[in-house]
């Protein structure tokens, strides 16, 4: 089942999307079905779990954290994260370079806006984020490379409002390449979309969607 589904999505993926298979509260073994259908990008959303499963499973998986990073757990994860969507403020941006340069790593990292209507979601505001950008103090951090932005539509069935949320990270992301990232070729990825959206993700520009519960089935969060 989870080898098939990844397949069947892969192929409905236009070039230059990539799917993160977003395998937290699921068991190593459950990678590893995705891992033997040729699966290399898993998302995680905590620190333990995402290093449990990082030593005890091949070493050429990608592993992108996806969650709310406290800076105290920085540290745990900067020898090996791939990537970073979830930086929402330059105290974070501070430590994630602090912990890379430490590792000897230049890290990919990911801005994450807030565009939900709803107060539970983390990430930066747009003008909270352009104000971090102005004032400039990001650029002397060698050790992180900004690639681009994440962001989590409403939790709603109502697709037009996902779609407008969408519609306007798109657009932010336009108006950064226009400004602060000019000429940078790294800065163009867009991470949005999960089991519900990701069509409507894709048609707004997304680069990674991040599918979890498609794949693996629902979590078992009482575990
Ligand atoms: C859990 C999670 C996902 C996956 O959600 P599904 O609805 O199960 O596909 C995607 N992104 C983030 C940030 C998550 O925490």
């Amino acid at each position: 089942m989870i080898a098939e589904t990844i397949k069947d999505i892969k192929s409905t993926l236009p070039n230059g999307v990539q799917l993160i298979a977003v395998s937290k509260f699921h068991p190593a073994e459950a990678v590893m079905e995705a891992y033997d259908a040729g699966q290399r990008l898993f998302g995680e959303n905590k620190v333990q779990e995402m290093t449990a499963k990082y030593e005890a499973l091949p070493k050429d998986i990608k592993w992108h954290f996806i969650g709310h990073l406290q800076t105290n757990k920085v540290k745990y994860i900067a020898p090996y994260v791939a990537m970073i969507h979830s930086i929402d403020s330059l105290h974070l941006l501070t430590e994630v370079n602090r912990q890379a340069e430490k590792a000897g790593r230049v890290i990919d990292v990911l801005l994450q806006i807030h565009i939900a209507h709803e107060e539970t979601k983390f990430g930066m505001t747009f003008d909270e984020c352009r104000g971090m950008l102005t004032e400039g103090s990001w650029k002397q951090l060698t050790n992180v490379r900004i690639c681009g932005l994440m962001g989590m539509g409403t939790y709603t069935d109502d697709m037009t409002q996902v779609e407008q949320e969408f519609a306007s990270l798109q657009a932010f992301l336009e108006e950064l390449k226009g400004n602060w990232f000019k000429g940078e070729a790294a800065f163009k990825e867009l991470s949005m979309g999960m089991t519900e959206d990701f069509p409507i993700a894709i048609k707004h520009g997304s680069t990674f969607i991040r599918i979890g519960t498609k794949i693996f089935g629902e979590r078992n969060y009482n575990k």
